[in-house]
C-alpha cells in the first residue's frame, strides 16, 4: 500500500516535530512539538487526525500535542509514563507562556481532554488500526521513550529520539528489521567520547573543585539528565541537593520501575540527595557540595539564583552536562563567560566545564543502527547537518524530507 507523509515540522532542524502519514482510510499524526525558544516556534498547522503517536516526554515532541487532541480527541497512543510527564510539560509550557507574554496556543481545558484521549502502550505491545499494525519499542533516549513500528505490507520504523549506547537509566535501542526508517540525525557528522570517560573527567572534576573548598552547581533538563547525573554521583558521599522540576520527574520515574534499567539504584540515587522545598532549603543547600537543577540551559528556573550565589568565587565551578542551544544563557556562558541575570549581562568568575552525557546516538551509532535495521529508505529529519550522514548510507535510497512538502513510500 502506498502512504504519504508530510513533515510539519522538525524535518531540518532539532525541535517543533510533526509528521502526517496518509493513507489505509486514515490520517495519522507522528508527534507534535514545540520549539520552547524565545519566542517559542511551532510546526505547521495539523489537518483533522484519526490517531497521534507520541514517542516520547520532551517539548519538542509533545508540546503541541493538547492543540490538536482537544481539538480532534483523536487517541493518543503512548507510554504511560511519556503520558503523565508530557502532562507536565503541557502545563508548564502554558504558565511559561503566561509569565513570559507569549500567546497560548491551547487551554488548560485541551491539556485535560489530551490525557482523555491516551490509549496507553508499552513495548512489545501490537495494536491493530485497520490494515495497520503498530507495535512499540523502546528508544533507549530517556524511560518511556518509545520508537513505533507501522506494518501494513511492510514495516516502517519511526525513531523518534534515540540512543543506541547503554545509560544508567536505560539500555541502548535495539535496532529493528523494516523497508522505511524514519531516523533523527541530531548529532550527525559529530561522536561523543566514550561514557565512561565522559564519566570519569566528570567525577574527578567534582572532587578537584570539592577539594579546593568550592561548590559544583550541575544545570540539567528535568527529564532524563536529573537523573542520569543523580545516578552518576549517588554513591560519591557528598552533600548533594536538587532543585526543579527533575524532582517530580524522578518520583514519576519511580512510579513505573519497569521502564528504568536499574529502578532500585534510582531510589538510592533519590535517597542520597536532599531534595529541596521552598527558599529556606536553597540556602542551605547552597552550603552543601553539589546542587543539581534546572534549567539545563540557564534560561530560567531555580538555577539562576544559586548561580547568583556563588558566580564570584573562582573556587566554584558550573559544570554543564547538556546541550546549549544557540541564543541561550548557557552558549553565552560557555562561549563568553557571562550570563543574563535580571536583564543585566553579568561576568561569571567560578570555573565554567561541559561534559556530553548526550541521550542521543552519535554519527557512528546512528550508522551502524541503520545498517542493522536493513532498510530500503532511510528518511532522515530531527536534524541540522544530516547531509553529513550521506556519504556513510550511500547503500539505502536516502530521502531528506522539506518542511511541507509531500512524499510517497511503500509501507
Ligand atoms: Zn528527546
Ligand atoms: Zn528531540
Amino acid at each position: 500500500m502506498q502512504m504519504k507523509f508530510k513533515f510539519l515540522g522538525g524535518a531540518d532542524v532539532v525541535g517543533r516535530m510533526g509528521m502526517t502519514m496518509t493513507g489505509n482510510n486514515k490520517t495519522m499524526l507522528v508527534e507534535y512539538g514545540m520549539s520552547p525558544s524565545k519566542p517559542p516556534e511551532y510546526p505547521l498547522d495539523a489537518p483533522r487526525v484519526d490517531h497521534l503517536f507520541l514517542t516520547h516526554c520532551h517539548l519538542d515532541h509533545c508540546g503541541m500535542v493538547p492543540a490538536v487532541c482537544g481539538r480532534d480527541r483523536c487517541e493518543l497512543f503512548t507510554t504511560p509514563l511519556s503520558a503523565e510527564i508530557a502532562e507536565m510539560m503541557m502545563y508548564d509550557s502554558l504558565k511559561i507562556a503566561k509569565a513570559e507574554g507569549y500567546n497560548e496556543p491551547y487551554t488548560a481545558g485541551d491539556v485535560k481532554r489530551t490525557m482523555d484521549c491516551v490509549a496507553p502502550l508499552t513495548f512489545g505491545d501490537a495494536i491493530e488500526l485497520g490494515k495497520m499494525e503498530v507495535t512499540l519499542h523502546s528508544a533507549g533516549h530517556v524511560p518511556g521513550a518509545a520508537m513505533f513500528e507501522f506494518a501494513i505490507d511492510s514495516s516502517t520504523v519511526y525513531s523518534g529520539d534515540i540512543h543506541t549506547a547503554d545509560q544508567k537509566l536505560v539500555r541502548g535501542a535495539k535496532p529493528v528489521k523494516c523497508s522505511n526508517l524514519f531516523i533523527e540525525g541530531t548529532y550527525a557528522g559529530k561522536n561523543h567520547p566514550p561514557r565512561k570517560q565522559s564519566v570519569s573527567s566528570f567525577i574527578s572534576k567534582i572532587e578537584e573543585v570539592i577539594d579546593r573548598g568550592g561548590k559544583v552547581i550541575i544545570p540539567c533538563f528535568a527529564v532524563g539528565r536529573t537523573q542520569e547525573i543523580m545516578l552518576v554521583l549517588k554513591d560519591r558521599g557528598y552533600d548533594m541537593w536538587v532543585d526543579g522540576m527533575g524532582r517530580s520527574v524522578t518520583r514519576l520515574f519511580l512510579d513505573y520501575p519497569e521502564y528504568l534499567r536499574e529502578p532500585k539504584a534510582m531510589k538510592s540515587a533519590r535517597r542520597a540527595f536532599s531534595e529541596i522545598r521552598g527558599q529556606d532549603m536553597r540556602s542551605r543547600a547552597a552550603r552543601g557540595d553539589i546542587i543539581v537543577t534546572t534549567g539545563g540551559m540557564l534560561d530560567g528556573g531555580p538555577v539562576l539564583g544559586y548561580i547568583r550565589e556563588l558566580k564570584d568565587n573562582p573556587k566554584n565551578a558550573i559544570l554543564l552536562v547538556g546541550y546549549q542551544a544557540e541564543d541561550t544563557n548557557g552558549r553565552l556562558l560557555l562561549e563568553q563567560g557571562c550570563i543574563v541575570l535580571d536583564g543585566e549581562t553579568v561576568k561569571v568568575q567560578c570555573e565554567v566545564q561541559k561534559y556530553d552525557f548526550s541521550a542521543h546516538a552519535g554519527h557512528d551509532e546512528l550508522v551502524d543502527f541503520v545498517r542493522k535495521c536493513d532498510p530500503e529508505n532511510v528518511i532522515i529529519m530531527h536534524s541540522e547537518a544530516r547531509e553529513l550522514l550521506l556519504p556513510d548510507l550511500q547503500d539505502y535510497n536516502v530521502i531528506l524530507p522539506e518542511l511541507g512538502k509531500e512524499f510517497e513510500l511503500d509501507v
